[in-house]
């Protein structure tokens, strides 16, 4: 149990992006008067993923537009910020944090919002023109990479999940040959399933990638200077020469810090089900893995809104105080921008599961699919179907069974 914070106390975020950007402001909007200190390992200012495999990649937005304040507003919102600075360590009874300047801020209420870090495919981590992204600095790396191999640049994207697939489908908007290589029978298929995956894999095939499923990198050399800089080398025996590499095969929670600090970490910080990781610790975002207040399961999401809405709940949470608080309970949202294509999922679908669709169709390029839970709706996807989806929210929120949400469709 953990009582209300009180107004002058000091808080510590640890994690200067979207989940601890939007914790910290909350607390200043929740009226606190006390140092609300924010620590991030990046250097830049606090910017939004998004762009980086979309916009900024793409070249139609400059760096500025991505930094979620400017830079004469940042010191105006009454945030201690320590950029470039490192968290190593955690003592929760002692209620310390230590950074890696050998800094140590005692805290009376921490926020932890160290989001995830990509994971990398082994023997490629050093080799000159392999690149994972997540960062700015990654994406302005990348583009530095498509710009020194010219038009025509050749591109292997490595994984089709978010990252694969948004690469993709930039790259090719920029001209580039795109080969896009996944080790599961389709696209984004652990996320949406086969058949609504080979949608999406049609999707780019008629954008002119080359989509290889079912087959997993054996391994890729490097050539610095030589015609073939780099060489893919599949599974089967193919191989695939390229300019530029992308590996998007998934991330890990940056909880390594948190050894010894006695939260539980298990694939992310556990939470309950108001975030709370620990007496006056909470946490959100991608590193957070909660309980979800109606199935009682522990969920980790990877996606904007949570950490946006995650890192304002955890905040009003820790304020409050456990009694207080309030479940934090959204209904689990995503978009993903490919070529003219806006996909857009609200729940989140069973492990393999196959939705129905009920209206649009694949050949329009447009449909919505609804996707079940035994007798209960669990998600709805919707391409290029915006309005459409988000009348299905209020199901989903409600817990609604599959037959009301398969009525709702021929309304
Ligand atoms: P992060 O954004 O990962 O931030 C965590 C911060 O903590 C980082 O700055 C990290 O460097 C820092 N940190 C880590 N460890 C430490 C430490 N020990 N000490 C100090 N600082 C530390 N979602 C969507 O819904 N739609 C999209 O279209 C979409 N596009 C995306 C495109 C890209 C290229 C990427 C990478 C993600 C995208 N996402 C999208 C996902 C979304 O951006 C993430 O879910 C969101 O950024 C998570 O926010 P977060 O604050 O939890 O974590
Ligand atoms: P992801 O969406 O989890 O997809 C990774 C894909 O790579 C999965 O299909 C995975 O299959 C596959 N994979 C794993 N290991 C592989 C290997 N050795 N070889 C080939 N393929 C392999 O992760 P991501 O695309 O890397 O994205 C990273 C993070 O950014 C995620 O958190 C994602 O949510 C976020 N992001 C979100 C958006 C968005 O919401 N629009 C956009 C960009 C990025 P298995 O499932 O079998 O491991």
């Amino acid at each position: 149990m953990s009582a209300p914070l009180p107004a002058d106390s000091t808080v510590v975020v640890v994690g200067a992006s979207l989940a601890g950007l939007r914790a910290a402001e909350e607390v200043r909007h929740e009226g606190h008067t006390g140092p609300v200190i924010v620590v991030g390992d990046e250097l830049h200012a606090p910017y939004d993923r998004p762009p980086l495999s979309k916009q900024l990649l793409a070249g139609t937005w400059d760096v500025a537009r991505i930094h979620h304040h400017a830079p004469e507003v940042i010191d105006t919102i009454g945030l201690e910020f320590r950029l470039g600075r490192r968290a190593v360590a955690l003592d929760t009874a002692a209620r310390v944090l230590t950074c890696d300047d050998g800094a140590a801020l005692a805290y009376d209420g921490l926020i932890v919002a160290t989001g995830a870090v990509p994971r990398r495919l082994p023997g490629t981590e050093d080799l000159p023109g392999v690149h994972t992204l997540r960062t700015l600095d990654d994406c302005l790396a990348i583009r530095a990479g498509l710009g020194a191999a010219g038009l025509g640049a050749r591109v292997v994207v490595v994984g089709s999940g978010f990252i694969g697939a948004e690469v993709a489908a930039t790259c090719r908007s920029l001209g580039a040959t795109v080969a896009m290589v996944e080790a599961l029978p389709s696209p984004m298929g652990r996320v949406l399933g086969d058949t609504m995956g080979s949608v999406l894999a049609d999707l780019h095939r008629a954008q002119g990638v080359d989509v290889r499923v079912g087959v997993g990198v054996d391994r890729i050399e490097a050539d610095p200077g030589g015609p073939d800089p780099l060489t893919v080398h599949l599974a089967g025996g193919d191989r695939l020469a390229a300019d530029v590499v992308v590996v998007g095969i998934g991330v890990v929670p940056a909880d390594g810090w948190l050894a010894g600090s006695g939260l539980t970490v298990e694939d992310g910080v556990v939470c309950d089900e108001h975030l709370f990781a620990a007496e006056r610790v909470v946490a959100a975002g991608d590193v957070a893995r909660w309980r979800r207040p109606a199935s009682g399961e522990l969920l980790r999401l990877e996606h904007w809104t949570n950490a946006a809405e995650g890192g304002a709940a955890a905040a009003r949470n820790l304020l409050a105080g456990s009694e207080a608080a309030i479940p934090y309970d959204p209904v689990p949202f995503f978009w993903s921008d490919q070529y003219a294509t806006k996909l857009q999922m609200i729940g989140v679908p069973r492990p393999d599961t196959e939705p129905v669709v009920v209206g649009g169709s694949a050949d329009e390029g447009k449909l919505v699919a609804l996707y079940p839970d035994g007798d209960r709706l669990a998600a709805v996807l919707a391409l290029s179907q915006p309005r459409q989806l988000m009348s299905y929210r209020p199901l989903l929120a409600a817990g609604a069974s599959f037959a009301d949400a398969l009525a709702h469709a021929s309304t």
